[in-house]
């Protein structure tokens, strides 16, 4: 059956039920988003023209909004907690109705069992079942309920399962023998998925699907009028809890200074004592009462937590400068109490690093807060700038729908892994030099380009300089780092066309591999697929990656992807 486009949610509202504070805000913006998906859709449908799309039948399990998981975020809600989880379920609800699939929504165990056909009360089916769902979109609470209800079918029917993570897990994490043997074990487990499974919030690492989420998008009327009413004295501080402003006082004294602060930070029935008196606080607002407050500032300031949210990019979207703090040393898994634990080595260089690396000046600020003259010359420098609003393609409704729509087309877990086995040594390969002889790149007249997504022509491949990692590696060239394709790349016949010296080649279970050790002149290849990992670094190795172009303003997919 093919997929139809749908521009009224009103039946999308009834699938996602009632009752939770959560459900409501989410409800409430899918809503007042309807118009945008609507537009989005009809942009896409045109641009895809005949493309044929396929409709799925989708199950989406919500797991951290079931009681059974502790619901911790719901009560929360009205309260300052996070929301940017919720903004982004409600986004992707609305992209796969949108895309005109076959949806089904739970939020709760009891639903859950019932939509997979468990039997009521047993406690999970001992017999593989047929599964009526092609895909499953579920969190990391939802994969464990799964696991426990699903009985043997779990096994059988993982590779449907897509799992939504806002901050990422590498494939270093996700293998389980790997990780207990090399100390990447982690609360979060490891689920032995393919690394694509796991869908992000951000681009962090490309070893993952980036899935994120929408912002309100402004047509050009908007943007005059915004660009008109803005008052350039004013800032709205970054954060909906109080403890994120305590020992702040030094740059907020600063920038009291030049402007007018305002914050939103929740409050029960006093001034929170963390928020200066000459700070005008609204509380926490309503989504849309804080896009127009967005709408009048001038500036929208960071002071560290929380990290890489929503905010910023409304408040890029809605003609902000975004001012945020630069962190030295980064902050990571290894050195900060929030991180810990969590399935990723990434090391986060400011608040908000796809503020700061995607987007960048003269909408986003990054400076040394603890250097006061950098700091105050930075306000001062943004009061004199003129910023047009901006919006990133990728988290326009139509870059979300084009994202969603080519993962659900192409991505496949549930195929053996790639047309080259690993360490397979290919007489034919399909490589060659380039020109100038700096990377490799897919031979011109090669027959067999085998039916690989992204498309296999679309690689480049470069040996890495000791101890960078393939994401950098690939972004140093304009590129970005494709794990897909490291099975092409993962044989002795690689590392003798790129005219690498090996002195002899093994085959070894490593994240880091494939790679060139200097000392000993010994090039390792990859014995087990799911650890090919575009992350990860080590002075010892070069390492062999492959990377991709990527279209602009949408990172996720090559030129020729869709
Ligand atoms: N938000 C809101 N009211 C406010 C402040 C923020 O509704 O007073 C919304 C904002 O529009 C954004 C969401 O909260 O979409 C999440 O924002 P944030 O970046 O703070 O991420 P979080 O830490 O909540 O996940």
């Amino acid at each position: 059956v093919q997929a139809v486009f749908r521009s009224n949610l009103s039946h999308l509202l009834d699938l996602m039920g009632s009752g939770k504070e959560s459900l409501i805000f989410m409800k409430k913006r899918t809503k007042r988003l309807t118009a945008q998906w609507a537009l989005a859709a009809q942009r896409l449908a045109q641009k895809l023209g005949a493309t044929r799309r396929d409709q799925k039948q989708i199950l989406v399990h919500i797991g951290f909004l079931t009681e059974e998981s502790g619901d911790v975020f719901s009560p929360r809600v009205l309260k300052g907690g996070p929301l940017g989880e919720m903004v982004q379920w409600a986004d992707i609800l609305a992209a796969l109705y949108v895309l005109g699939h076959g949806l089904r929504v739970t939020v709760s165990l009891k639903e859950l069992q019932s939509n997979l056909g468990v039997p009521p009360g047993r406690g999970s089916c001992p017999l593989t079942m047929p599964l009526p769902f092609d895909l499953i979109y579920t969190d990391y609470h939802g994969l464990q309920q799964m696991k426990q209800h699903m009985g043997l079918s779990f096994k059988k029917y993982r590779c449907r399962i897509r799992v939504i993570d806002t901050f990422g897990t590498e494939p270093a994490y996700n293998h389980e023998e790997y990780a207990t043997l090399h100390g990447y074990r982690t609360n979060w487990g490891y689920w032995n998925l393919n690394p694509k499974q796991f869908m992000t919030m951000f681009p962090h690492t490309p070893d993952n699907s980036f899935m994120g989420f929408v912002s309100e998008e402004l047509n050009e009327t908007e943007k005059q009028l915004i660009k008109g009413g803005k008052a350039s004295n004013m800032a709205v501080v970054y954060g909906k809890e109080a403890s994120i402003w305590k020992g702040k006082e030094k740059f907020l004294g600063i920038l009291n200074k030049y402007m007018e602060i305002h914050g939103t930070v929740y409050y029960e029935s006093q001034r929170p004592p963390e928020v200066p008196a000459f700070v005008k606080n609204h509380g926490l607002l309503p989504q849309p009462e804080f896009q127009q407050l967005l709408r009048k500032a001038k500036l929208f300031i960071g002071f560290g937590f929380p990290y890489e949210g929503p905010a910023p990019l409304e408040a890029i979207a809605n003609g902000c400068i975004f001012l945020q703090s630069r962190f030295s040393p980064p902050h990571s898994s290894l050195n900060h109490e929030f991180f810990r634990g969590k399935p990723t080595s990434r090391e986060v260089f400011s608040q908000h690093p796809y503020a700061e690396n995607f987007i960048g000046k003269p909408h986003v600020w990054t400076v040394d807060y603890n250097n006061s003259e950098e700091f105050e010359a930075a306000i001062k420098a943004i009061m004199r700038t003129q910023v047009d609003p901006y919006l990133p393609y990728e988290y326009t409704c139509e870059g979300m729908l084009e994202r969603i729509h080519a993962y659900i087309q192409h991505q496949d877990f549930c195929i053996a892994p790639g047309p080259v086995l690993p360490g397979a040594h290919t007489p034919q390969s399909p490589f060659v030099l380039a020109p100038n002889a700096t990377h490799l790149e897919w031979a011109r007249n090669a027959s067999l380009a085998p039916a690989a997504w992204p498309p296999a022509h679309s690689l480049r491949a470069w040996l890495a300089a000791p101890g960078r990692a393939c994401t950098d590696t690939c972004l140093d060239h304009g590129l970005i780092c494709e794990p897909s394709f490291f099975p092409f790349l993962n044989s002795q016949d690689a590392f003798l066309k790129l005219q690498v010296p090996c002195d002899s080649t093994e085959s070894e279970m490593n994240h880091l591999y494939p790679a060139f050790a200097q000392p000993g002149q010994e090039c390792y290849l990859q014995k087990e697929p799911l650890l090919f990992s575009c992350a990860g670094s080590n002075s010892k190795y070069r390492r062999l990656c492959p990377c991709r172009d990527f279209r602009k303003g949408q990172v996720a997919l090559c030129q020729g992807c869709l």
